[in-house]
């Protein structure tokens, strides 16, 4: 049996932190923690020398692609290629979040996604974040607007099984045509729905979120946004006190005046840290491909030919250095903010704490956020050299 024996780690959850504490693991699963465990296990590592951190390891919801590769191309290769990549910022588990495209290329990205069974290399694979085809054209941005088709509860119902019931999020437009009722099917299916390219109101929300949305897709970029007499869906998000909100935080999606405005307002328990990142993501700048769409990746973040912001390159570890720079959050907020929060919508209830009967999956930190190790299920995935 493999066994590991952390020793003399300090643990942040999100809610507390245990100095000198040893955390003994079995197949992956923490067995026992406290001081000075009398333990012994096929492997050992020890905390004491460096100071470090140790945090549940970063869950990033949204993120389409790295290192070359997208969720879109419906490849194992693909998901292997960017699982592998994940892992080097602290990421242990993902989904792998669709686009726009059409119903049969969404089909195909979610086949491959139920094919892939058994990876126990890199990062995770913890299911499906479905972004789009049923938004609002007003609200595109890098979303294919041909693709883009009224709510249909029988699609839904398909792609569900198609996926083997791997959807966890789906990114809907509320207002539109069926949407209520579409919403709802996400709750009875146990997916989350989650409000993003929306042209909703603010009354429009409210209703949206009686009908079972609690959450909102990278706030701020493409959505109806906040105005003093028509509080939108920026509005309604920020007040609505049962909806967690997506952040990207590269301070291109958002200023970080914005971003530390939802922290005042949200706190750390209701916001989610995500990347939206694509395929360009640890490649250098140039031209790459986003659903059949050419994007310039440059300093200033990864752009269409007419401007529109086309995901991210940003990492999780980039995230959470920016999040603390503007917020001066603490490390249980930022465990919260990349871990716990997103962990209990998806009800993956071994994930996001380090505590008796999670999973071993960690990632160590230096004071400066900097990104040390990463373990998933126990195992090294990530060392820095
Ligand atoms: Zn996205």
């Amino acid at each position: 049996m493999d066994t590991l024996l952390i020793t003399n780690s300090t643990i942040i959850n999100c809610d507390e932190r245990q100095e000198r504490c040893d955390i003994f693991i079995e197949n992956g699963k923490i067995i026992e923690m406290g001081q000075s465990l009398k333990k012994e296990a096929t492997r050992t590592i020890d905390c004491q020398q460096q100071s470090l951190f140790l945090l549940p390891g970063f869950i990033d919801s949204h993120i389409h692609g790295a290192n070359g590769f997208d969720v879109m191309d419906s490849t194992q290769q693909a998901l292997e290629g960017i699982a592998n990549h994940l892992v080097k910022e602290g990421v242990t588990s993902f989904l792998a979040t669709t686009m726009t495209q059409s119903n049969e290329n969404i089909e195909a990205s979610l086949v491959n996604v139920k094919n892939y069974v058994d990876h126990f290399e890199g990062a995770e694979l913890l299911g499906v974040h479905v972004e789009g085809p049923f938004l609002s054209v007003k609200r595109a941005g890098a979303q294919p607007v041909e693709f883009m088709q009224p709510p249909s509860i029988s699609l839904l119902e398909r792609w569900h099984e198609l996926s083997g019931g791997f959807i966890k999020i789906m990114t809907i437009a509320p207002e539109l045509e069926d949407g209520l009722a579409f919403v709802k099917q996400l709750s009875n299916l146990n997916i989350i729905a989650s409000m993003g390219h929306t042209d909703a109101t603010m009354d429009e929300v409210q209703t949206a979120v009686e009908a079972g949305v609690t959450q909102a897709t990278h706030l701020f970029n493409q959505m109806r946004p906040f105005h003093h007499r028509e509080p939108g869906v920026v509005g309604a998000a920020l007040q609505e006190d049962d909806v967690f909100v997506e952040l990207i935080v590269d301070f291109i999606h958002s200023h970080p005046k914005a971003v530390n405005l939802v922290y005042k307002v949200k706190g750390a328990k209701q916001i989610i840290l995500i990347t939206d990142a694509m395929r360009a993501k640890g490649l250098p700048y140039g031209e790459y491909d986003l659903g059949g769409q050419t994007v310039h990746v440059e300093e200033d973040g990864a752009r269409l030919e007419d401007g529109a912001l086309a995901g991210s390159v940003l990492t999780m570890e980039q995230a959470v250095k920016n999040m603390k720079a503007v917020t001066n959050c603490s490390l249980e907020e930022i465990v919260a903010m990349t871990s716990t929060n997103v962990a209990r919508q998806l009800q993956a209830t071994t994930k996001g704490r380090i505590a008796v009967g999670y999973d071993a999956d960690f990632v160590l930190i230096d004071s400066n956020l900097t990104v040390h190790k990463t373990i998933r299920h126990a195992q090294v995935v990530y060392e820095k050299s």
